[in-house]
Formats: structure tokens, C-alpha cells, sequence
């Protein structure tokens, strides 16, 4: 069956630009998916350690036949093409590609949880998935705008790309 997933990108090595705009190829590229739509770009402060570059974050949004952990794996493979170094947490990634949001499933299993417990806290995922959703509803009835009310844009700055890939910045 056909869902739409929302995936989180994020990279801050490497030449982070280029880096998303590759996966958002790559995402259009895997099998039965296709990208339905891509957020602006944010410039945003790193979690956790202080001492690494800002990231380049931003949205996809996906249809797609695949199953949420062929999906996962297909991610992984993505992030791992471009020789993602798994070091430290929450430390420099040269990508990082969340499953967001899978249609309107709650998924706990031991590699993915859906929705990502991160999102409805971090405001590099929710105001470019605003930009590009903005009447979205979580499985919990919680809305988009609900959380983007409790949600402060400090530290995160919209960021042109030059308006490759039919981005606005
Ligand atoms: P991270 O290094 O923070 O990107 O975490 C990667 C790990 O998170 C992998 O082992 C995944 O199996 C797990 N994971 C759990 N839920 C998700 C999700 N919704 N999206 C991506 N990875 C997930």
C-alpha cells in the first residue's frame, strides 16, 4: 500500500550542501518511492557537543510501496554511501536520515520507533515540515501547529541553496 513518510535530512560535513541535495537524488531514486515535495533548507546550532560546524537541515516527503523497515534499511544505506562515520553521539554526521512520520502508524520496534521521538521537540524538523505541511496531524491528535506554538526558532536560520533542487531559501 501506498503511504507518505516524511523523512528528516541533516549534515554538517563534507560540503553539508551538496550532501542533502545528493540524498534528495538518492530518496527520489529508491525502489517504488518517489519525492512528492522538499522543504527549504535551515542553517541550524548542533545538539549536544558544541564544538562541530552547523548543520544543513530540511524535509523530504515521500510516497512510497515500501514497508517501514525496508525503508529504514534503504535509509541506512543512503547514509552509509556517504561514508556516515558512527563515532560519537550526537556528534558531526556527514548525513543523517530520520523516518519521521509513516502514514499515520505508531511503530515501536527495536531499530525504529515512528514517530521519531525526537521530532515534536526540535525546531530543524518542525518548521521546515510547517513549510511544506502544515495541517499535518500526528497519530496522537497532536497537530503540527500545536507543537510549533511551544517550539522556539532559536538557533536555526532559513538557508538558501541557491535554489538547486527547486528549493526556496
Ligand atoms: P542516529 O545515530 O541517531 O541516527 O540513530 C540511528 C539508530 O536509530 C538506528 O539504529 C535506527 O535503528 C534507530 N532508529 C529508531 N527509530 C528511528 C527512526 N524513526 N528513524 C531512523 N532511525 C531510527
Amino acid at each position: 500500500m501506498t503511504e507518505i513518510a516524511y523523512i528528516a535530512l541533516g549534515s554538517n560535513l563534507d560540503n553539508p550542501q551538496q550532501q542533502v541535495l545528493q540524498a534528495i537524488t538518492e530518496l527520489d531514486a529508491l525502489p517504488d518511492t518517489h519525492i512528492t515535495a522538499v522543504s527549504p533548507w535551515y542553517r541550524s546550532s548542533p545538539m549536544g557537543p558544541s564544538d562541530q560546524p552547523d548543520y544543513i537541515n530540511g524535509i523530504a516527503e515521500l510516497k512510497t510501496d515500501l514497508n517501514p523497515l525496508p525503508l529504514l534499511k534503504a535509509l541506512q544505506a543512503i547514509e552509509d554511501a556517504h561514508q556516515r562515520v558512527r563515532q560519537e553521539h550526537w556528534g558531526p554526521r556527514t548525513l543523517d536520515l530520520d523516518m519521521l512520520l509513516y502514514g499515520d502508524q505508531v511503530i515501536d520496534h527495536p531499530e525504529l520507533q515512528v514517530p521519531h521521538p525526537g521530532m515534536a521537540t526540535r525546531n530543524f524538523v518542525l518548521f521546515p515540515l510547517a513549510d511544506i505541511a502544515p495541517q499535518l496531524v500526528l497519530p496522537n491528535k497532536t497537530s503540527l501547529a500545536e507543537l510549533l506554538e511551544n517550539c522556539p526558532s532559536e538557533g536555526i536560520v532559513r538557508h538558501s541553496l541557491g535554489g538547486i533542487c527547486g528549493t526556496t531559501g
